[in-house]
């Protein structure tokens, strides 16, 4: 059984130590990949910080993997020893209820449901432990192929930020034509602009201040607002068919739901650890809608990857050791990330 070297906490405070794990050998139609490196998400902080329930410590999160196989099982035909792959937020589903059949795995609704990547129970009855490790034995059916145009340092925040912003701009017709803002430039907000704006929408960010905004427009925002400068988002009222909020703190929804024009739609990707509410009034008197969205599912995945290299999208990183991924959640909650920290795994010791 591969032992490997990870970084995990024990409770509440999320302080991070070295420890050791042990993945599974391989099955038949199972990958081992070498973890290169892995991105910090700030679900990883709201999971550890135990804001959304229960934690499984000591807990190894980590839901974006890019990484190089190194074994395969006897029945593989996806993936060669060397290939550079990815995995996101789960490792595994039934594979056969609606939800599955239909690419949508992030839904199983199956016996066991979803496997995510972390603070779940695997198949096998061991509990799960993500990317903030060397390595890792995943069913091929939930590997993704990184292509060669994509660096796996940019390539790891992908597999969550990548695909929770591509999933929502695809579906609620991001494209020319329309105008889409981003509110929260962080990790998973600076990748969606840059996607919408591969897109061909006229792409505007809403964020904090003005610290970001030559930052956002080299992403392809040609606006950029500031909710600190008074009357920022009524001045913006009834000016976008589509928002997306990645904002991960309570925010003002009727505000912001005020901003799109007759029939717009605002998805919310954002999870703050408190309940939000909004006043029905802000949807029923003008046709808008208010979405949520999760992630997103293999082939969509898949098809966002793909995206990214054709379209030159890659995340702005900062590679970070082992030792540095207490302080790193620090510095994600106060928005000072520049635009998303990627764990270099080889940075790990005994
Ligand atoms: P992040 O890097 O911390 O970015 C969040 C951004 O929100 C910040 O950069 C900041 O943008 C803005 N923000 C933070 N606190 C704020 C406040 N008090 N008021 C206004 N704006 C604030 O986090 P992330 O990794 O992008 O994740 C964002 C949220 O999405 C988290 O809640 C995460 O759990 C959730 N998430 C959801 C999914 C899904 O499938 N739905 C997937 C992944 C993550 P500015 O500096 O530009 O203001
Ligand atoms: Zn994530």
């Amino acid at each position: 059984m591969p032992e490997v070297l990870a970084y995990a906490c024990d409770d509440k405070t999320a302080q991070f130590h070295p420890t050791t794990i042990t993945r599974r050998e391989p099955g038949p139609t199972e990958v081992y990949f070498d973890i290169v490196y892995a991105g910090i998400c700030h679900s990883d902080i709201h999971t550890a910080r135990g804001e959304w329930g229960s934690v499984l410590y000591p807990l190894v999160p980590g839901h974006e993997l890019a990484g190089v196989v190194r074994q395969v099982g006897s029945e593989v035909t996806r993936f060669a020893v060397g290939d550079h792959v990815g995995v996101g937020c789960f490792v595994d589903s039934c594979g056969h209820c609606p939800e599955c059949e239909r690419g949508e795995e992030q839904f199983c609704s199956g016996e066991g449901g979803t496997i995510w990547t972390y603070n779940c129970v695997g198949r096998d009855g061991v509990p799960t432990a993500g990317g903030y490790s060397q390595g890792i034995t995943v069913e091929q059916d939930y590997v993704c192929r990184i292509p060669d145009a994509i660096d796996l340092k940019v390539a790891a925040p992908l597999m969550c930020a990548g695909i929770t912003l591509y999933s929502p701009l695809k579906r609620w017709g991001a494209g020319p034509g329309k105008r889409v803002a981003i509110v929260g430039m962080g990790g998973l907000g600076h990748v969606g602009v840059q996607i919408a704006s591969a897109l061909g929408a006229e792409v505007a960010v809403i964020s904090h201040t003005r610290s970001k905004e030559a930052d956002g427009r080299r992403f392809g925002a040609v606006e950029f607002h500031a909710l600190s400068e008074p009357g920022t988002l009524k001045r913006l009222a009834k000016s976008f068919d589509l928002i997306v909020s990645t904002v991960s703190a309570d925010s003002d929804l009727d505000a912001l739901l005020g901003c799109l024009k007759v029939g717009g739609v605002l998805v919310d990707v954002g999870l703050p650890e408190h309940p939000t509410t909004f006043r029905l009034g802000s949807l029923v008197g003008t046709n808008r809608v208010l979405a949520g969205s999760n992630i997103g599912g293999i082939p969509q995945t898949q098809e966002m990857l793909d995206f990214c290299a054709e379209h030159g999208i890659a995340p702005q990183v900062e590679v970070i050791s082992g030792d540095d991924i207490t302080a790193a959640y620090d510095r994600v909650v106060n928005s000072q990330v520049r635009y998303r920290y990627v764990i270099d795994t080889a940075t790990f010791a005994r």
